[in-house]
């Protein structure tokens, strides 16, 4: 069978683990939370970055900082994970669904300001398959109506738009480091602050609303509570095994592209003829080979192909029931506008196998497969 997915794994985990046992240094914010932390900052430009337990912690962070609260609206699309929304529902606050482009999957920036009332409190953009958000036209909406941009750029690590990183765009930007990402520690994330003003306050609620960051730094005597907050830091163990991915991340990226332009040329031939569409990169944007999707004629067709590349040895799935249509999307949310896309376009959708170290042979299995299906050779 080939999987769909596979946790990455470069063979330096194991030591790096071993170092931090050894290092008597298990519980977070030890070297190797520092090295990770260090490495996105760098990486990305952004002021300071936060590791964290999930991305769905490091969004219930950024909503903390952006002091969202009960009634706030908060403009998002309907085709994402539940975190995006999650993160803002526990702080009582309106998710607000706008509809996507149905070439990017992305939200569509041409709608999100119809959508704004007095209540809007944030926009919260995710870059679906590592592919940018129109970040430009959002911003800019951002700055003239004073709301905050929340990246939902779990999927964005080593993706750019117009040349400027994924998640280090808006005012805050929240990674994933889960095992279905292209860099993971298990579970995990970080978040990513671009403010210097946020940073005090996000380190306080990290750490179960103390000021022991500034106590570790030497800069207070005493920690003491300051005020609310959670336990968001993960386990040194956890940024032992992402640092050994970080550290090899341009061999990971170039792996997962290289395997994402097989996949689009040897399905080329195919989507010319109409049957499927093949996902769309605009050029002022760097993807990360996160996903390789293809889109079929409908639900039926999806669901015809799945059994059959599931005969054929081959895991492919499909995703996301669009959130206003779920049961908490319809208690908690609504949807500003029409569905032109959302739903359509997610019952198309149809994701191949893609993990470090899929093989060239494998990806041409797979294609080939595909193209059975479709009776095109
Ligand atoms: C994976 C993912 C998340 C959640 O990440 P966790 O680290 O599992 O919390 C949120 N949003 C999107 C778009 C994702 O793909």
């Amino acid at each position: 069978m080939i999987r769909f997915n596979v946790p990455p794994f470069t063979g330096k985990e194991m030591d790096y683990i071993r170092q931090a046992v050894e290092n008597q240094k298990i519980c977070g914010d030890g070297e190797f939370t520092r090295k990770c932390s260090e490495w996105i900052e760098k990486k990305t430009g952004t002021s300071k970055c936060l590791l964290t337990t999930s991305c769905t912690h490091a969004t219930e962070l950024a909503a903390l900082l952006a002091q969202v609260g009960p009634g706030d609206e908060i403009i998002m699309p309907s085709f994402t994970f539940v975190s995006t929304a999650d993160a803002f529902v526990l702080r009582g606050a309106v998710p607000v669904f706008v509809d996507i482009r149905p070439d990017t999957m992305n939200i569509d920036e041409t709608l999100i300001e119809a959508a704004i009332t007095e209540k809007t409190k944030a926009i919260v953009p995710v870059h679906y398959a590592g592919v940018g958000c129109e970040m430009d036209a959002i911003m800019d909406i951002a700055r003239r109506h004073k709301l905050l941009v929340i990246e939902d750029a779990a999927q964005g690590i080593m993706a750019y738009y117009k040349g400027k990183a994924l998640g280090a765009i808006g005012d805050f930007g929240c990674f994933s480091f889960h095992e279905t990402k292209n860099y993971s520690m298990g579970e995990g994330g970080a978040l990513l602050i671009q403010h210097e003003k946020d940073i005090e306050d996000a380190e306080i609620f990290r750490e179960k609303g103390t000021d022991r960051s500034k106590y570790f730094r030497g800069q207070v005597d005493k920690y003491r509570w300051q005020n609310y907050g959670s336990s968001y830091l993960p386990s040194e163990l956890n940024a032992a095994y992402l640092y050994a991915q970080l550290e090899m991340a341009d061999a990971i990226n170039d792996e997962r592209i290289r395997i994402w332009n097989q996949y689009r040329n040897e399905l080329e031939g195919l989507a010319g003829t109409g049957k499927i569409q093949l996902p769309y990169v605009p050029d002022y944007c760097v993807q990360n080979g996160h996903m390789f999707y293809i889109k079929t004629a409908d639900q039926e067709e999806r669901a015809a192909l799945i059994d059959f590349l599931s005969e054929n040895d081959i895991l492919a799935v499909f995703h996301y029931v669009p959130l206003h249509s779920a049961p908490a999307g319809l208690k908690f949310g609504r949807f500003h506008g029409e569905d032109r896309y959302t739903t359509k376009e997610s019952e198309r959708l149809l994701r191949l196998p893609m993990y470090y170290g899929l093989k060239e042979e494998q990806v041409s299995y797979i294609s080939g497969k595909v193209k059975e299906f479709y009776g095109f050779n």
